[in-house]
Order: C-alpha cells, then structure tokens, then sequence
C-alpha cells in the first residue's frame, strides 16, 4: 500500500536529540513523513507561519529562546496544525503551561519510547483529521447558509418587479384601454404566471435540498378536497377538448390526515402534466385506499393518451430539470422541476411515485401517500366526470346581481368568481363562515343584500354550517346554497333543512352553475358580458370620500404604483412612503389610518422595526407586511404583524384585504 508522505515541523537546537527524533519518526510503519528542521525561534516562526506542515514537534527549551514563546507566536502567525511540545524532564508545571498555550501533546525527551513517541504522533493527527471535519462542516454550513439567504433574497427580487407585471397586466385587461389587445395581454399574463411558478418551483426545491420542508398535517375532506382539484384542472382540460375524468376503485374514506397543500401540489402537478403533454383524449385520476403492514394508504394514478415517455427516460424524469426532447417540453413551457418535486414530497408523505408509459400512446403515474388511520373513517365512491366543452358556450350567458363566494381555497375562490363575472355578475369574495356572515348581515342592514350567496361547508374558522345559523336566526333570506362535495348526497336535505336555499355539487361545473343561477338571478343584457369598465389606468377619482387610508411603504416605485392604483381602484385613499424615513414622515400627518402595508426590506430600515416603532403611538392598528420572501413568524408575532401577504401582489389579495 503506498503510504501518503506528510510534512513535519521539528524546532530542535540539539542535534543529538534532533537525530533521536529523527530515528523514532523513521520507524514509525505506517507513517512516512518529510522533514524539516529548524534550530532557533526565528527560523521556526518563519516556517510556522506559512503553515504548511502537517504536525510540529517543538523543543521547550531552545538555547535562551522559551518553546513556550515560539508556541504562542506560532499558533498566532496561523500555524493551525498540532504542536507536540518536547520537555526535558518531567515537570508537571512546563506541561501544563504547553498544553494551555495551545500544545496538543508533550513527551518528556527522557522517558520517550518508540510507541510513545508512535502514540503521540498518530493521536495527534487523527485530531488533526477531526479538527479538519469539523472545519469543513462549518464552513458547508456557512456556504448552505448563504446559499439560503441568496435564495431568499433572489426570491423577493424577482417577486417585487413581478408585482407591476401582473398587476398592470391585470389592471389593463379589465380596462378599456386593454379591450382591443386581450391576446397580446393574456400572453403577458400567462408568461409572468409561468415565471412565478417557476419561482416557487426552486424555492420548494432548494427547501428540500436544505432539508428545509415541513409538512403541515390536519385533517383534510378527501372528497372536498379532490372536488376542488377536479374544479381546477376541468378547465384546462375542456380548453384543450380533453376528457378529465375522476374516480375511485373502492370506496374512500371521506377524511385523511394530510398536508393538504402539498398534496393537492402533487395532484396538480400529475394532472396539468397529462393535460400539458396530451393532445387528444382522457385524463383518467382513479384512486383507492390500501392497508399493507398496519399502515392505512391512499393510492391514485394519473393516466392520459398522451405523447407518452420513451423507455430510456423512465428512470430519469424525477431527477430536477430533466425533461423528455426538448423541443417538445419548451413548446410547453415547463421546467422540469415539477416532477422532482413531487417525488420528494411523496416521499415525506411516506409514500412513493412511480411510472409507466408507452411512447406514443400514452403515461400512467402511480403515486401512493401515508392517511393515517383511517378505520373508523365513513367511506364513500367518488366519481366526477364530465364531457368536454369549450368556454364559448359557458360564457353565452348573462345575468345581473351582485353575488358573494366563500370558499378557503383560494384557486377555487378565483374559479367560481371568473365563471360568474364571466356571466357578468359583480362578484364579492369571502375566506369563511365568519366573513360571509359579517357581510351578508351588512349588505342586509344597508338594504343592499346580495342577490345571491355561493357558500362552501368545510371551511376554518367558522363553517358553512355555523354560518347559515346565524344568518337565518337574525331573519335575512337572502338565497344562499351550498356548495359541497358530490359523495355527500345524503346530506343534501340535512343542509336544506338547516336553511340553505339549495345545494350545489362539488366540483362546481359551469352548467350547474347556471341552472342555479338560472333559478336565482335576473338575465342579463348582452353588454353585461363585458366587464364594467370605470378606469382608464387613472387613479380613481371618486366623489365619495374613502372610508379607508391606507399607508403603503414599498421602496420599489413601480410596484408602490401599481399596488396603490389597485387599492385605488377598490376605493381606498391610499398614501405611498418609499422608505423607513418618508414611512415616520408620512404616518405622523395622521391618526386615523385604516392599515398600514409593510414591505419588509426597505433601502434605510427593516420593515418589522419599523412596524415596531409605529405600533409605539398606534396600539391597535392593522399592520400587514409585504414581502417577496417568506418572514420569520416569531419576528412577526413580536412585532404583533399577524398578517403578512407574499409578493406578488394582485388586485384579488387586495380585494380581500380591504373587503375582508
Ligand atoms: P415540466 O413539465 O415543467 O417540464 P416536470 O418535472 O413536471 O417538468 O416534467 C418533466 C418532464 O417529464 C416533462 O418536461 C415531460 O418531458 C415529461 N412528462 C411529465 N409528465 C408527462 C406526461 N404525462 N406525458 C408525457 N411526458 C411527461
């Protein structure tokens, strides 16, 4: 076995003793080591502080020169690798004072053997091996650190300039001024889309890398939930003519325990990708409960007749930015990060995703995920499955009303309220029961009910079934019907007789939609389907006064605009301050603001120490923080924020931070 030669360090004015150690260190077996000898202090420090050697042997006694002294100066020009310190006889006192100055070891000249001498030098080493671990693992740590921060960072960066993007695209969609350039704004749109879920991709990925993601378990109705995610994808589907479809090989229990977010990630992710790489055809989802070793899983598989993926691939498509022919895939516009993330997060899930597929004809995704237990759940078959049909036809109907949407789900939030405005319906928005209460106790009291009321069941906070108590104890009949998950048909006149007017099936689906709307609502004229228009990007100028002023403190001015144009528009009087200065400038005109929105990186202040400092004379205000990275929850509960709103923002959040 060839030995690696190290490089040894012996301070020695004695040469009889220098050829003693020299004699010691060749017979050491294992360890071959390169020489240098030095004599005097100077002649030590000079080559101590190149630090080049592997292990230092030093004499303590060098002529009039302490060893002691050279040990100091040595360790502080940089020398990092062990000192042995030689004494000369034993003297408890010399030793101890070696070892505190920075000696890993001494060995008395007059009692040294040849395995002391072999212990000393291999003991001293092997520190020096860990000594290095340790360094190395700091300084990865530090590099991962950095890494972190340099993505968090890039993350704001990116979000912030996204905010103008998709709000002016937005705002100019919905306005005159952008009626004779749809295509061209809807391409705008969809690409700034894209670029913010690419974003989102690699920072879910680099959270993974860093061992950083953390499941969020609850409790999570199963049907509900796959309702939603139906709801969402039947889109895509119908503008592609595909049939999607949905279904389940054995009953399902109707509650799991889950992280709901990311698992309704993995679901969209395998359905939009059939979608995406499927021309003509089905999308089939089939899902089924198994138990295998006392462990209760669900199963589900995502099949299309799509493009297919080519045998040698198979292995190789859950890896991070691989994708099949290139060409293909950008037409697309994919990253090839979406399956890595799924992979990953299966994983955590304690489950697995796996592939077959025929080039050509089509895929089939096979993923399974931990439910916890689920025996003493009620169990029920799912089926949802619709015909394709394009959104012309949807849209060929108009009605007139004001309706109000509550659903927790965001996305299904944003796909009921565009079908109904695509209708040209005004839409107003809520988050819960308690919201929908609030409102539809107001819009009574000011005698401006709403026409009609879409209101989802399981919701946090308060539900749909709480809510509608309330309602009807104080006496309002504004028509509400509920919207709640097809396997739930036995439930269908329980909700009725807690006073819903009448119950639609999840997933909500366009024709449904309009026989209740149909029953409820007036029709309306042909020019209701376009969107009112009241803004030509000007500020809104309304001859109201606003109910509600709001400070804005965004540093970048572009995104200050257009969040404040948006707030604008919902009617708030909105003041912009673009940083920590101007923000203390600003908000000591008045002492009536409504909220202050916060963005968290400012050029001169660090926005939840500003909010600090406001929160001295304004104990009670609505502070909400802006930001394109996601905040530390325990700097936001100290700075009692307790809202916080990721960039970019959109006319929706805003409309439900002003309305909610
Ligand atoms: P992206 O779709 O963003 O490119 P993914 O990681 O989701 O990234 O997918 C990686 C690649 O796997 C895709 O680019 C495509 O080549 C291939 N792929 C994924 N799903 C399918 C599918 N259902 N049919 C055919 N190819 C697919």
């Amino acid at each position: 076995m060839s030995q690696s030669v190290s490089r040894l360090l012996l301070v020695e004015d004695d040469e009889d003793d220098y050829i003693l150690a020299r004699d010691y260190i060749e017979q050491l077996s294992t360890l071959a080591f390169e020489i240098d000898w030095v004599t005097n202090q100077q002649d030590a420090l000079a080559k101590m502080a190149e630090n080049r050697h592997d292990i230092c042997l030093l004499d303590y006694q060098l002529g009039a020169e302490n060893g002691l002294t050279v040990l100091k100066l040595g360790i502080e020009a940089g020398f990092t690798s062990p000192i042995i310190m030689l004494t000369g006889q034993a003297d408890e006192e010399v030793d101890m004072a070696a070892l505190d100055a920075g000696a890993v070891d001494y060995m008395i000249k007059s009692e040294l053997s040849s395995s002391r001498f072999a212990r000393a030098i291999r003991y001293a080493l092997a520190r020096r091996e860990i000594e290095k671990e340790r360094v190395d693992r700091l300084k990865a740590e530090a590099e991962n650190r950095s890494k972190d921060r340099f993505l968090a960072h890039l993350s704001h960066e990116l979000r912030t300039p996204l905010t103008s993007i998709l709000g002016y695209t937005e705002l100019l969609m919905d306005s005159k001024l952008g009626q004779s350039a749809q295509s061209e704004l809807s391409i705008v749109l969809n690409n700034s889309k894209h670029l913010l879920s690419l974003l989102n991709n690699m920072l879910d990925l680099s959270k993974i890398a860093a061992d950083k993601l953390e499941l969020n378990l609850s409790e999570v109705n199963l049907d509900a939930m796959i309702a939603d995610v139906y709801a969402l994808m039947t889109i895509p589907a119908m503008d592609k003519g595909l049939t999607l479809s949905v279904s389940s090989a054995t009953p399902l229990p109707l509650k799991i325990t889950t992280d709901a977010t990311r698992f309704r990630q993995v679901l969209i992710n395998l359905i939009s990708n059939a979608i995406k790489f499927t021309e003509k055809g089905s999308v089939e989802v089939n899902l089924w409960s198994e138990k295998r070793n006392e462990t209760d899983f669900l199963y589900f598989t995502v099949a299309d007749t799509g493009i297919g993926i080519p045998n040698e691939q198979l292995g190789s498509i859950f890896k991070p930015f691989e994708q099949v022919a290139d060409v293909v895939s950008r037409n697309q516009g994919g990253s090839g990060l979406g399956l890595a993330i799924c992979n990953e997060l299966v994983s955590k899930m304690g489950g697995e995703v796996s592939l077959t597929s025929e080039f050509g004809k089509g895929s089939c995704f096979t993923a399974y995920i931990e439910t916890g237990d689920i025996s003493q759940v009620p169990h029920e078959v799912l089926k949802f499955d619709t015909q394709p049909l394009t959104s012309k036809e949807v849209n060929n109907q108009s009605y007139q009303g004001k309706v109000l949407v509550v659903d927790d789900v965001n996305d299904i939030r944003m796909l009921v309220g565009h079908m109904l405005s695509g209708m040209g319906l005004h839409v107003e928005y809520g988050k819960n029961g308690l919201e929908a209460l609030d409102k539809i106790t107001d819009a009574h009291n000011e005698s401006v009910p709403y026409d009609l009321v879409l209101i989802d069941i399981h919701m946090p906070v308060m539900d749909g079934s709480e809510a509608i108590k309330h309602i009807r104890t104080n006496g309002i009949d504004t028509p509400i019907v509920a919207m709640t998950a097809a396997t739930m048909k036995g439930v269908r006149d329980q909700l009725i007789y807690q006073g819903f007017t009448n119950v639609i099936e999840k997933p909500i689906n366009p024709e449904s939609l309009m026989v209740v709307l149909g029953t409820y609502l007036q029709p309306g004229a042909a020019e209701n389907l376009l969107t009112p228009d009241d803004s030509q990007l000007k500020r809104h100028s309304t001859t109201e006064p606003s109910e509600q002023h709001i400070l804005l403190v965004e540093d970048d001015p572009d995104a200050a605009d257009i969040t404040a144009l948006l707030l604008e528009n919902l009617g708030v009087d909105v003041h912009i301050a673009h940083s920590g200065k101007e923000c203390l400038a600003v908000f000591s005109q008045r002492n009536d603001w409504s909220k202050v929105l916060m963005d968290l990186n400012l050029p001169d202040a660090n926005g939840l120490k500003l909010a600090k400092e406001l929160r001295k004379n304004a104990p009670q205000l609505e502070m909400v923080l802006l930001s394109g990275e996601e905040p530390n929850s325990s700097e936001m509960a100290e700075a009692e924020i307790s809202k916080f709103i990721l960039k970019p923002i959109n006319k929706q959040v805003l409309t439900d931070l002003v309305k909610g």
